[in-house]
């Protein structure tokens, strides 16, 4: 039985390109004990995987020039040499870019698609919410009355952590590409303002306009610039869960911008890296408390989705130039 895959054909400079991947046809092999057969419905692409193109140490390994790219999917299962998975069943995991593939069931979780349509368990229910939950809670720490900017507002992550900031009682003022975004998060997810990063003129006194009493918590998803304004009206005791610096991952140098440290020393702010992992321990807390408030109607999604395998590379570049709103998906 033959699959469709794609490869990493060259490690990009820059921005990736259609020279960047590989669309191959190969052989499946047998299934040895302990393996199942998928065929994915779902594939998610995240931001992350640009850095995966680059050699070099991270904390996780680069992808390999040749071999198929991966990342998060939903997968059916075809056929299985592993106990607890039957042909049928839906199961979650990293899984290469193939329309199907023989793969070890270790790592892989069965979901139950009757709680929540199959795509939330790649973003709300997923990684993306996780992200948010975590990285918003535990070193945010917002109080009621607070004011909680977000960049990235209108993508997977951000979308999520203005909600959970407003359940927390939170001012919520979101940072976004475009007027369509802006409209979206102010109208249909309760963000109190959101900024357009964009068209604004002097971004820092468009988010002192917004944040009348400073900021409180910034969660950075982009860096960059749109970061610099927000820490130009950080408050004293602010934090910022430092969570992704997507403004310079297709760069092959990394600009140098204000010197930061003496605004975070003399405000005594605490800025923190994490990655969702350190919070594996905790996942299944996360995700019951993510699904109860989407039961009780306080957290709502959306999703932008491409369909057809083949629209993978689109669907990952799309997210550099903002064509998602809320989680990007593709459905196979
Ligand atoms: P998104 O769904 O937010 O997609 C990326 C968005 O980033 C785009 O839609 C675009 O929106 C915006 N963007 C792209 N380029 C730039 C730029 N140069 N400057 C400012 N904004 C830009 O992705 P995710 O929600 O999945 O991820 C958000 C961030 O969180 C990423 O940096 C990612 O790497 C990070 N992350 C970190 C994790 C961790 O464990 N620490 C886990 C998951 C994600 P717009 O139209 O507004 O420009």
């Amino acid at each position: 039985m033959k699959n469709k895959q794609i490869s990493l054909a060259s490690r990009p400079t820059g921005m990736p390109d259609a020279a960047t991947f590989q669309f191959d046809t190969v052989e499946l092999p047998a299934l040895k004990s302990g393996d199942i057969l998928v065929e994915p419905t779902y594939f998610s692409v995240d931001p992350y995987m640009r850095g995966r193109m680059n050699a070099g140490k991270s904390y996780i390994p680069p992808f390999d020039v040749g071999q198929p790219l991966s990342g998060g999917a939903v997968a059916k299962v075809i056929e299985s040499q592993a106990d607890g998975f039957t042909p049928g069943d839906v199961v979650t995991g990293s899984l290469p870019w193939a329309t199907q593939s023989v793969v070890s069931a270790d790592g892989l979780k069965k979901i139950d698609t009757n709680l929540a349509p199959a795509s939330y368990y790649l973003g709300i229910l997923g990684m993306p919410g996780l992200t948010a939950y975590f990285g918003l809670l535990d070193i945010g720490k917002p109080k009621a009355g607070e004011t909680v900017v977000v960049s990235g507002a209108a993508g997977a992550v951000g979308i999520l952590v203005g909600q959970i900031a407003k359940i927390q009682g939170c001012r919520v003022v979101g940072i976004a590409g475009s007027d369509d975004k802006v409209d979206m998060l102010t109208e249909s997810f309760g963000f109190d303002a959101v900024v357009n990063y964009k068209t604004s003129p002097n971004l820092k006194k468009s988010i002192a306009e917004a944040c009348p009493d400073g900021v409180d918590v910034y969660f950075d998803n982009v860096g960059g610039e749109v970061s610099d304004a927000v820490i130009a009206n950080i408050n004293f005791h602010a934090r910022i869960p430092l969570c992704g610096q997507i403004a310079f991952y297709n760069m092959t140098e990394t600009p140098v911008g204000p010197r930061i440290q003496p605004m975070l020393l003399t405000r005594s702010v605490l800025m923190q890296g994490f990655i969702v992992g350190n919070y594996s321990k905790r996942f299944n807390e996360g995700i019951q408390q993510l699904a109860t408030w989407i039961q009780e109607g306080k957290l709502h999604y959306t999703e932008t989705t491409l369909n057809g395998f083949d629209t993978l590379p689109e669907a990952l570049l799309g997210l550099f130039s903002g064509q998602n709103t809320g989680k990007m998906i593709v459905e196979v």
